[in-house]
């Protein structure tokens, strides 16, 4: 890119923690979703679709063929309560910021009826499961399907708890997703560009919780398929100095499984544990991050990994490992587009809150005066309102209103860097420094809010003056 070219908003890498690339001395990769991102929203129909069959097939009613996926409906990062059959969205704590019941949105008195405090303690992971991933959004609208053909039918009650297991079964889904990769995969060159860039100053690996048969399938599509254009035929695993397939993120951060090799020619394990030095070419199955850590000789600091998982990519591998994290976050791209054409809604949000505390300014503890804010409040909602639904029917990914999202926290906390795709890290230079914007806190912000506002009402005055 040119000097003093604007970079569009949806190809930068933004920054939580300051990284300094030159540092970086080993790139790991997840695949589903990272490397190979699926094409929406024909990927999730199609998941969904299988999900809905394959219900109806054992048994439950027929009636359920009717629903189709609406891309619309379904934000990632929901919560389903397993008890009611309620899709939450919630903040770090576990209030309630959006509930439904199938596709009916809850109102403030009904939300308290289920959830007196308009809390979940979301720990009981008996009742409440987190819908953290992009595979997650066909289940998350089966949810709503589900609640809205059984509100009124008591003899369905353990419905959703029954339900569960085989969703997460994706066997199918895989098995039709590689009869027809170019409806469900993106295939983009660059990824070729910057992953050989990348073994050019530093390690490489790749680290998934799919099949070798799967993942074979998939970044052969991804990296082998451009003899049209001239390229030389390269194998895909030459692109990476490690390939582990059968993970078990997040249990991979952890103790980990055994670690065996993958016999490339017939896609079976062989057998027993394997204990010998890093083999190029070899594909790898099970083992742990240490063990990874170990084979390519790098430490966790030096590490960057790149996944979409917030939970099994980069909270464990942050958390357990301390690796350096980057979170690819495709809804990004919308959200952006969004904020972009709706941020007047979010500073008239700001404005209200400002006005809200003038309310107060001359009371203290001794006040027995109650303004009517009940306007202001109101207000206050319709903006909410308004904001989330240009994002779409659960809104936003990261916010509702002023308020931030689980998601948003975590993202926050755990992810170094994030952005759209990984790809955008073809526009930085492999010595660059992120660097995190500075943040206040609230008590900070208030001083130097203060500190603005006497300084803007001296220069009126020195206006006045003059
Ligand atoms: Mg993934």
């Amino acid at each position: 890119m040119k000097p003093g070219l604007k970079r569009g908003f949806d190809q930068k890498v933004f920054v939580n923690r300051s990284l300094t690339l030159e540092n970086i001395k080993c790139y790991g990769f997840d695949m589903d979703y990272t490397l190979a991102v699926y094409k929406s929203p024909d990927y999730e129909s199609l998941g969904f679709e299988l999900i809905r069959d394959r219900m109806v097939s054992i048994g439950y009613p027929h009636e359920l063929l009717r629903y189709t996926y609406d891309p619309s409906f379904p934000t990632r990062g929901l919560v389903i309560d397993t008890t009611y059959g309620n899709l939450l969205k919630v903040d770090s704590n576990g209030n309630i910021l959006v509930c439904s019941h199938g596709f009916c949105f809850l109102k403030g008195e009904d939300i308290h009826k289920y959830y007196p405090n308009k809390f979940i303690q979301r720990d009981d992971t008996d009742r409440f499961y987190i819908l953290n991933t992009l595979f997650n959004l066909s289940e998350t609208y089966i949810y709503a399907c589900l609640a809205d053909f059984f509100t009124k039918c008591t003899r369905y009650t353990n419905l959703l708890k029954d339900t569960m297991d085989f969703i997460h079964d994706t066997g199918t889904l895989k098995e039709r997703t590689i009869k027809n990769l170019e409806k469900y995969v993106k295939k983009d060159p660059n990824i070729r560009v910057l992953l050989s860039r990348i073994k050019e100053v530093a390690k490489v690996f790749l680290a998934t919780n799919s099949d070798y048969g799967y993942t074979e399938a998939i970044m052969k599509y991804l990296l082998e398929d451009y003899i049209k254009t001239g390229n030389p035929k390269q194998s895909w695993r030459s692109f990476f100095d490690l390939v582990v397939v059968d993970t078990r993120k997040p249990l991979f951060f952890a103790e980990g499984t055994v670690l065996r090799q993958v016999d490339t020619n017939t896609g079976k394990l062989r057998i027993g544990t394997y204990t010998g030095d890093l083999q190029h070419g070899t594909v790898y199955s099970g083992g742990s991050s240490d063990i990874v850590c170990d084979l390519l000789d790098v430490k966790g600091k030096d590490i960057l990994y790149v996944g979409d998982h917030i939970f099994g990519d980069i909270l464990k591998s942050k958390k357990r490992q301390g690796w350096k994290t980057f979170l690819v976050v495709p809804e990004l791209s919308k959200e952006l587009q969004v904020w972009e054409e709706k941020k007047n809604l979010f500073e008239e949000l700001k404005r209200l809150d400002v006005f809200l505390a003038e309310f107060y300014k001359h009371m203290d503890s001794g006040s027995r005066e109650c303004p009517d804010i009940r306007d202001i409040q109101t207000r206050m909602k319709v903006l909410t309102y308004r904001m989330d639904m240009s994002y779409g029917q659960m809104g936003s990914l990261l916010r509702s209103g002023s308020r931030q999202t689980l998601f948003a926290s975590q993202l926050i906390r755990y992810a170094d860097l994030y952005s759209s795709s990984f790809i955008n890290l073809l526009h930085y230079p492999f010595n660059y420094l992120f660097m995190a914007p500075p943040v206040l806190m609230p008590h900070e912000l208030a001083a130097q809010n203060s500190a603005d506002f006497a300084s803007s009402e001296l220069s009126a005055v020195t206006k006045t003056e003059d």
